[in-house]
């Protein structure tokens, strides 16, 4: 008999997976609590794929041979629960789909710039000619990909939830951006377990693959004086500290892989901000490791185009820069925009707060922000936090309200940073739409 796959979830990895599944061969079913995108079921359709929504059936998932979870449900879902209870195998898409999948992988995790560095490494190997795909948690799943496309290498981005169900994958260059504290709720508040999630993109490196690291990220140090690993380390610092991998001297980022340098200026570097400085390092490396002419890695680093919703400087108004990083929705994200700020700040942020500690960004806000307009249906933490150090706060309930008091804030010369450090459940769908309704609201000025 065919062997079972149930797919749980029906977005874009738990769809891709189902049809790589069943071009695999398998007798697939796809269970989803939820309902089911008109988009996604309409591919279950064309590939005769079975499907159940709004509910999960044991009978018809308990008799699975695996499972593979999509990311976003928890493992302490009832029907999860059952299944481990059953001892039967759970896995990630991403799983799935690195068995199946020939090319060379690229692998980027870390709680912050995933997306960008992901973009930025797709962008170089493209600009080089070679034949890379771009998927995981951006854009297209992996699973679907290796369904439908051919490609020799896949630069992909990868979530903690993800990696949670991976085991035997191995990718042939892991990159690990940071470690901060992040959806420490799905990790019973354990930075130890998170660190150890993070730290699966390592699993199963040979002598021949390579670990691409920050070197000033305190977690991440500590947790590789602990493990052992086979694979080629290769660390960047943005201090002055000769090493293999890349650092910083006299104003070049230099990237040092064996004997080969390369070396550009920091003010050549398309990506603005400190944090980008180390995705752009990140990128460097795993373009000397690939052996990319160094011509290309540098123009590929000075032309990114950069990503919509990540510090996405689009507009000015009258002399007012306006600027989108809707994407920052934890504290260490804006800490970072803000970090990058030259000019006097009007900054709107709030929305859902996921257990943040206003207390770092105290010194940035005190140095750059002029004013604070508070966008979220509750904005007490972010008054009590800032009312000693900003000397205009204002609250707002929509991003058309929050703009138009931005703008009246601000004068020729001052930026206005969306920048929110909270999630964006409360007001709007989710990150994107909220940097749209901004982009929207500032054209309407
Ligand atoms: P992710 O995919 O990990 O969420 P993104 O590339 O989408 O990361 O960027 C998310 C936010 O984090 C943006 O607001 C960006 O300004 C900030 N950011 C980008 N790179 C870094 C980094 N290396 N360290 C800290 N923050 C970063």
């Amino acid at each position: 008999m065919e062997k079972r796959i149930v797919v749980l979830g029906a977005g874009e990895s738990g769809t891709g997976a189902a049809v790589l599944a069943r071009k695999q061969g398998f007798d697939v079913f796809v269970s989803d609590s939820g309902k089911i995108k008109d988009h996604y079921k309409e591919i279950l359709f064309n590939f005769d794929i079975d499907f159940e929504e709004g509910k999960h059936t044991e009978r018809l998932i308990l008799n699975a041979d695996e499972v593979i979870k999509s990311p976003g449900i928890s493992e302490k879902s009832e029907i999860v629960l059952a299944i481990r209870k059953k001892g039967i195998r759970i896995i990630s898409e991403i799983e799935f789909a690195g068995r199946y999948a020939t090319g060379k992988k690229i692998c980027i995790t870390g709680s912050n710039g995933k997306t960008t560095t992901t973009s930025l490494i797709h962008h170089m190997l493209r600009k080089a000619g070679l034949n890379a795909g771009l998927a995981g948690n951006v854009g297209k799943s992996f699973a679907m990909m290796v369904a439908t496309e051919n490609y020799d290498y896949y630069v992909l981005e990868l979530s903690s939830f993800q990696l949670d169900g991976m085991y035997e994958f191995k990718a042939d260059i892991a990159i690990l951006l940071n470690i901060t504290p992040d959806h420490l709720d799905r990790y019973d508040y354990n930075i130890e377990k998170y660190v150890s999630s993070k730290f699966r993109i390592t699993q199963n490196l040979s002598e021949d693959d390579f670990f691409v690291y920050c070197s000033d990220d305190e977690i991440t140090i500590r947790e590789l004086e602990r493990i052992v690993m086979k694979a080629k380390q290769l660390g960047f610092t943005i201090k002055e500290q000769k090493q293999q991998g890349a650092y910083i001297e006299n104003d070049l980022m230099k990237v040092e892989v064996d004997d080969d340098i390369f070396e550009m200026s920091l003010a050549e570097l398309a990506l603005k901000g400190k944090h980008n400085i180390y995705n752009s390092m990140a990128a460097g490396i795993t373009g000397s490791v690939l052996k990319i002419r160094k011509p290309v890695i540098r123009e590929s680093l000075m032309d990114f185009k950069g990503v919509e919703h990540r510090l996405e400087r689009f507009i000015k108004v009258h002399g007012i820069e306006f600027i989108n990083d809707s994407k920052a929705t934890n504290v260490n994200s804006t800490w970072y925009a803000l970090e990058s700020m030259t000019t006097p700040v009007i900054w709107i942020a709030g929305g859902i707060d996921k257990g943040n500690d206003y207390n770092e960004l105290v010194d940035l806000v005190k140095a750059k922000v002029k004013a604070l307009v508070c966008l979220g249906v509750d904005n007490t933490k972010l008054h009590k936090a800032f009312e000693s150090v900003v000397p205009v706060i204002v609250d707002t309930k929509s991003m058309k309200e929050a703009v138009t008091t931005a703008y009246r804030l601000g004068k020729k010369g001052d930026t206005v940073l969306l920048s929110p450090a909270c999630a964006s459940f409360d007001l709007f769908e989710n990150y994107e739409d909220r940097g749209w309704q901004f982009k929207k609201y500032v054209r309407e000025l």
